[in-house]
C-alpha cells in the first residue's frame, strides 16, 4: 500500500503540472462517468495530500478526494517530475520525448509514448487530462467528488501529517491521543485518525527504531518512547517525499541502498543482535519485529 511519502509524492505531481489549465476529466471504464461530468473542463486550483488521501480542488469549489488503498495507481503520460527531489527530466538532445511513469507504493518509468494522449488500458476510473500531460487511476478504494465542507469533514477525521501541520501541536496532539489508548501501539501506528501517512513498513521500521516491544498498549509506552516515534516519523517521511525511497536505515548501516531492518524479514537474523526476525498478523496486516531488541 502507498504510505504518506507516496500520496505527498503524487500531490505534488499534480501542483507542479495539472493546476492553471482547464482539466478533461473523464471516465474510461465509465464507472465514474456521472461524477467525473461535475468536474469537466474545470481548472484545478490546489492539490493536497493529508495522510494517505489525496485532494485536488477544481475552480468551481467541487473537490475530488482520492484514496489508493492497496491497489490503487496512478498512470501519467507526457509532462511528469521524477527523480530524487521531484525534478523535471528533460532530454538534453533530439525530439522531446514524452514519458510514461507510475506512481503507487514505488515508482517506475515506463516506455515512451508515441502518441499523445495514450490510449486508457485497462479498469481506468478517473482520467485527468491537459494539453501536455495525463493521469489515468485505477483500482482505488475511494474517488468520489466531495464539497468544500465534505473535504473538511474528510480531513477532520484524520490524525496529524507532519508535511501538512504545525509541528509542535501535532507531536502534542499525536502523543495525548496515543497516551489514552489500551490498543497496542503497533496499530495505533496504522490508525490514521491517530497520525496519518504511516503504513507497514513505516509501521515495522519505526517500532524497531524506538527498540518498542509492538503489543504494549499505547496508554503504557512511555512519553518520551511516544515523542521519539513521531519525532522519527517527521524525519523518515521527509526522507521518503524528497526520494521517493523508503530509507528507514543509516547510510552507514545500509551501504546507501534502500532496506530494512525488520521489514519482510521474517526468521532472517536480526542486523544487531542476531535473533530471527519474528512475524505475527495484526489487525489483518503483517507485523515484524524483533523480540530481542523490542523485548
Ligand atoms: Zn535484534
Amino acid at each position: 500500500m502507498p504510505e504518506g511519502h507516496s500520496v505527498h509524492r503524487i500531490a505534488r505531481q499534480f501542483a507542479l503540472h495539472f493546476t492553471g489549465v482547464p482539466v478533461s476529466v473523464t471516465s474510461p471504464q465509465g464507472r465514474f462517468a456521472a461524477d467525473a461530468a461535475l468536474l469537466d473542463g474545470h481548472t484545478i486550483v490546489s492539490a493536497r495530500a493529508v495522510g494517505k488521501q489525496m485532494f485536488l480542488e477544481f475552480d468551481h469549489g467541487l473537490w475530488l478526494r482520492v484514496h489508493l488503498g492497496l491497489y490503487g495507481a496512478w498512470d501519467f503520460a507526457g509532462d511528469v517530475s521524477l527523480g530524487r527531489h521531484g525534478e523535471t527530466l528533460r532530454p538534453s538532445i533530439g525530439a522531446p520525448r514524452l514519458t510514461r511513469l507510475r506512481m503507487s507504493e514505488q515508482e517506475k518509468v515506463g516506455e515512451d509514448v508515441d502518441a499523445f494522449p495514450p490510449d486508457p488500458i485497462g479498469q481506468v476510473r478517473v482520467r485527468l487530462l491537459t494539453p501536455t500531460v495525463v493521469g489515468d487511476l485505477r483500482g482505488p478504494t475511494a474517488c468520489e467528488v466531495q464539497t468544500g465542507e465534505e473535504v473538511q469533514a474528510s480531513i477532520g477525521k484524520l490524525g496529524p501529517d507532519p508535511l501538512v501541520d504545525d509541528l509542535g501541536e501535532a507531536e502534542e496532539r499525536f502523543v495525548w491521543t496515543v497516551r489514552k489508548k489500551p490498543t497496542p501501539i503497533a496499530l495505533l501506528l496504522m490508525d490514521q485518525s491517530v497520525v496519518g501517512g504511516i503504513g507497514n513498513v513505516y509501521r515495522a521500521e519505526l517500532l524497531f527504531r524506538a527498540r518498542q516491544n509492538p503489543f504494549t498498549p499505547g496508554r503504557e509506552v512511555r512519553e518520551e518512547v511516544v515523542r521519539a516515534l513521531w519525532r522519527d516519523w517527521v524525519q523518515l517521511l521527509r526522507i521518503g517525499f524528497e526520494t521517493g525511497l523508503m530509507y528507514t536505515m543509516d547510510d552507514e548501516a545500509s551501504g546507501g541502498v534502500p532496506q530494512h531492518w525488520v521489514y519482510k524479514r521474517t526468521g532472517e537474523p536480526c542486523l544487531l543482535c542476531g535473533t530471527p526476525i519474528q512475524m505475527q498478523e495484526l489487525g489483518a496486516r503483517k507485523l515484524y519485529w524483533c523480540p530481542t531488541d523490542q523485548a
